[in-house]
């Protein structure tokens, strides 16, 4: 532990979020004198408007195809109706409860927990509320934040963005979503579930990012299809105006449409506004990101960053970790460092999909083509019965030479519950044989991860 007292602090850390909170928590655990400041509500993104709100409302949404597929096992069931206002109350409860915790967390670890916003004025110093604190570390861990095409006219004025979809008053019925990364794709899914028109505009002609693999994403869209999600990748919005109703959006090469609501899952970009890191020095990237070295480190010695306002790998286990191993290297005497490779993710879609490693396209160009791939679609035991046209699709990539799996794909029911088992395997460097000699459980989805033995045709 390195503690001097010519500090008020021996470490400062700005955002109360999953990466912040965690980088206290820990450091205050080894005995240092920790403050952080939170300027809106505590657990930051994923609890207030991120992973949690959103999975909630996936559940919320995935009610009523089970509603659907009950039938199916026999069961009636009456006249159906959502109560968005109910949901929304319920969620933000929770919400609530949550924040509780994480203050109370922090508080219990010995931290000194501040509201309201905080500003760097020096590599060691820190200002909230015109009070100026030292500190023998700072860290960054101010997250992101949705960010809106800017030169879009009513883009701005009229349109939403992935914070207010928590808020709504009432569910939108007719629901335009610009963006096909997974925050749009998961909203797509939501709203549909729940009974919107929802249209998706993308530019590409594929739903998500190229580090999904290619077959998920077709099949992802497909299924999302078959849902009635109506996809328009020729039509760009070009102009966002309100009516009395909502908004009409004006596009090229399509005639203007009328919807309730258009929200824009356009990206997000680093929280840096009113930090003072531009008065202070410190070297920004692409679009805002704070850069850091592979200790977390800016280029002030003193000043660290990590989590999305660092736009390495954005997920809420990723903030944790980095939070977490910095809390260890600084005051633990633990040289510690999270890996990046092979960190699982998920898109809560309706079906979900998840991978895990390398997509097919990332593994022939790593390994010169040397891979070997196994697929499976199939009909899933349960929608013999309900009757829903849903596929599973199942992929694993294996490099021929060492017999690895370095990739492992999923779309379909608890596909996230399925890769997060599996990423251990492949972590441990896994190989195809130990796939093979792995007895599956009877009669799962999962088995087939296990029983996959015919090489595809690549
Ligand atoms: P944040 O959690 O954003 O915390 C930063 C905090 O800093 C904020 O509370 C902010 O108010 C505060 N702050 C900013 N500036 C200041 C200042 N000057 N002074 C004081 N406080 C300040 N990830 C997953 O792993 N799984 C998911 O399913 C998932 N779903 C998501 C869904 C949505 C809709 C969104 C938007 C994100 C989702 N994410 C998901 C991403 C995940 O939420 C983020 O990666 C994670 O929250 C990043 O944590 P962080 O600590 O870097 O920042």
């Amino acid at each position: 532990m390195r503690m001097s007292e010519t500090f008020d602090f021996d470490l400062f850390v700005i955002g109360g979020g999953s990466g912040g909170v965690r980088c206290a928590r820990i450091a205050a655990s080894y005995g240092a004198r920790v403050a952080i400041a939170e300027k809106k509500r505590w657990g930051g993104t994923c609890v207030n408007v991120g992973c949690v709100p959103k999975k909630l409302m996936t559940y919320a949404a995935a009610y009523n195809a089970a509603f659907d597929d009950a039938a199916g096992y026999g069961w009636q069931i009456g006249p159906r109706r959502h109560d968005w206002a109910a949901f929304i109350g319920a969620m933000h409860k929770d919400i609530e409860r949550l924040n509780g915790i994480y203050s109370d967390m922090l508080k219990k670890s010995g931290a000194r927990v501040m509201s309201g916003h905080a500003t760097i004025t020096g590599p060691h110093s820190v200002e909230m509320d015109d009070v100026t604190y030292s500190a023998q570390h700072i860290v960054i861990a101010t997250g992101a934040m949705p960010s809106v095409p800017d030169t879009m006219p009513g883009a701005r004025e009229y349109g939403l963005v992935s914070d207010d979809v928590f808020f709504l008053k009432d569910r939108p019925q007719r629901v335009m979503i610009v963006g096909a990364g997974y925050i749009g794709v998961e909203f797509a899914g939501i709203f549909a579930g729940l009974g919107s028109d929802v249209t998706l505009v993308h530019r590409g002609g594929l739903i998500l990012n190229p580090g999904f693999d290619e077959e998920v994403r077709h099949f992802l869209q497909e299924e999302m299809t078959k849902q009635g999600i109506a996809f328009s990748f020729d039509c760009q919005v070009e102009r966002v105006e309100k009516t009395a109703q909502g908004v009409r959006i004006c596009r090229t090469n399509c005639d203007p449409i009328d919807m309730d609501a258009i929200i824009f899952a356009t990206g997000r970009r680093p929280n840096i506004e009113g930090l003072g890191l531009e008065q202070v020095g410190v070297a920004l990237g692409r679009g805002g990101l704070v850069v850091v070295n592979e200790e977390d480190q800016t280029n002030i010695p003193s000043i660290y960053a990590l989590g999305d306002v660092t736009n390495r790998v954005e997920l809420t286990p990723v903030a944790l970790g980095e939070g977490h191993a910095l809390a260890d290297r600084l005051f633990g005497n633990k040289p510690r460092h999270i890996v990046y490779e092979n960190i699982p993710t998920a898109v809560f879609s309706q079906p979900p999909v998840a991978m895990v490693g390398l997509t097919q396209q990332q593994a022939e160009q790593k390994f010169l083509g040397d891979i070997d791939v196994y697929k499976t679609t199939f009909k899933a035991m349960r929608h013999t019965l309900s009757g829903r046209d849903e596929k599973t699709f199942m992929k694993l990539v294996v490099c021929c030479s060492s017999d690895k799996v370095v990739g492992l794909h999923m779309g379909g029911q608890d596909a996230p519950e399925i890769v997060q088992g599996f990423t251990a395997a492949i972590k441990a460097g896994a190989t195809k044989a130990d796939f093979d000699g792995t007895i599956g459980i009877h009669p799962t989805a999962a088995e087939e991860f296990v029983t996959l033995r015919t090489k595809a045709l690549k």
